[in-house]
């Protein structure tokens, strides 16, 4: 039960249960295509006739697509539908500690082209650096119309004025990035910490729905550490837009100091960075070893792969990041009593030497038997976990519920 905002609400009118059946009829089709009018009608549980001008529209608007005829015993060959994706074109940007990512794809967040750089220091460097990319891809792609460019950082956002509030891991605070970057491509801009976006990417971007994917937290092990709570289908985002930062919740109030300033966050355990410090002896949150870190070519993957020849500090780093994991785990199951827990990043490629370890950390503080019993699942299979979610914050806008009353 959701109480009425008398201040602000959408009243309805005559055109509001038909805005209701399309984005209905748009979710139908996505998850089950390719979907015949036949079997639509059947799902939404009306007559062929009353959905006849709806998919029309649809149609006609070029938001649902027909494919090949299907072959059925009975021999008639139903015309399929499909959510047009193929030729719908999204830039999605990944800034990240070391390097930044540019992806074209199109609305399924298919990978179309792919390029990477150096992340500068300052926000005016990547917005120059930026720009030229993305009008270059567009045009050696032949896309004339984009949708526009989702952007993801390590670090708090003001998703209604695109501000980066603060990015510990780039050390940025109060930043216009969306203004910037906008006025400079012409383009719409969506900026979203990226946690969020990963959270808001396996709601929209996977194949079928289940009351699994209507209640989870996305845990994404990063440059930081962050988490994206959805319940019942809705992304918790809280007053100041910023919840889920579950990376600044201490595991130790005399913990390790964490690039925020503060000690002991869950993030100065559990981060790329801190994983890799641990490795290599350095204090992650010391200026000059930030910055060695930043040149240093050594990476995630690299540790893991000795972790895997035998390395047994390299397999010690990992499982003590494993334990700290797990840890953060039952405090957010705790939180939220999510139907399941997505882990994503590079960790998860290390998911058969401390997804035990991880799981035994997290049942310990688990206080009832369902809480014990939380799945808790590596996003594998999803290569950029990130860009997907930057795809994802425009593709989310066409699908999600309208909002009434
Ligand atoms: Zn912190």
């Amino acid at each position: 039960m959701r109480k009425i905002n008398t201040d602000q609400f959408r009243r309805g009118t005559r055109s509001t249960p038909r805005e209701i059946n399309r984005k209905i009829v748009l979710n139908l089709v996505r998850e089950h295509q390719p979907l015949s009018r036949a079997d639509l009608a059947r799902r939404m549980q009306v007559a062929r006739g009353a959905l006849t001008t709806l998919v029309e529209d649809l149609v006609s608007a070029g938001v649902l697509c027909e494919g090949e005829t299907a072959d059925t015993p009975r021999g008639r060959k139903p015309t399929m539908l499909y959510v047009r994706t193929r030729d719908r074109f999204v830039v999605a940007v990944d800034v990240r500690f070391r390097r930044t990512s540019v992806m074209l794809s199109d609305f399924e967040a298919r990978e179309l082209a792919l390029e990477t750089f150096s992340t500068p220091a300052e926000p005016e460097a990547l917005v120059a650096e930026l720009v030229p990319r993305i009008r270059r891809l567009l045009r050696t792609h032949g896309v004339a119309e984009c949708e526009g460019i989702g952007l993801v950082v390590p670090g708090m956002v003001d998703r209604r004025s695109g501000r980066i509030l603060n990015s510990p891991p780039l050390g940025w605070k109060n930043v216009e990035l969306r203004s910037m970057l906008a006025d400079a491509t012409g383009l719409r801009v969506f900026i979203e910490n990226s946690p969020t976006a990963c959270a808001l990417a396996h709601l929209w971007l996977s194949p079928s729905h289940n009351v699994e994917t209507d209640n989870f937290v996305y845990v994404a092990v990063s440059d930081g550490v962050g988490a994206g709570v959805v319940v019942d289908g809705e992304l918790l985002r809280g007053h100041g837009e910023t919840a889920g930062e579950f990376g600044h919740i201490p595991l130790s109030l005399d913990g390790p100091p964490c690039m925020c300033g503060l000690r002991g966050c869950w993030e100065a355990y559990t981060s790329n960075i801190a994983t890799r410090a641990r490795y290599l002896g350095l204090e992650a949150s010391m200026p000059g070893n930030r910055e060695t870190l930043r040149e240093v070519g050594f990476t995630m993957a690299d540790l893991i792969a000795r972790a895997r020849t035998g390395d047994e500090a390299a397999k010690r780093a990992l499982e003590e990041t494993g334990r700290y994991l797990g840890l953060g785990v039952a405090n957010v199951i705790t939180a939220f009593s999510p139907a399941q827990i997505v882990i994503g990043g590079e960790i998860t490629r290390a998911w058969d030497l401390i997804g035990g370890v991880v799981e035994k950390a997290a049942r310990q503080r688990a206080l009832t038997d369902a809480a014990a019993g939380t799945p808790i699942i590596p996003a594998h299979g999803v290569e950029f976990p990130r860009l997907r979610g930057a795809t994802a914050l425009l593709v989310a806008r066409h699908f999600a519920a309208p909002q009434v009353a």
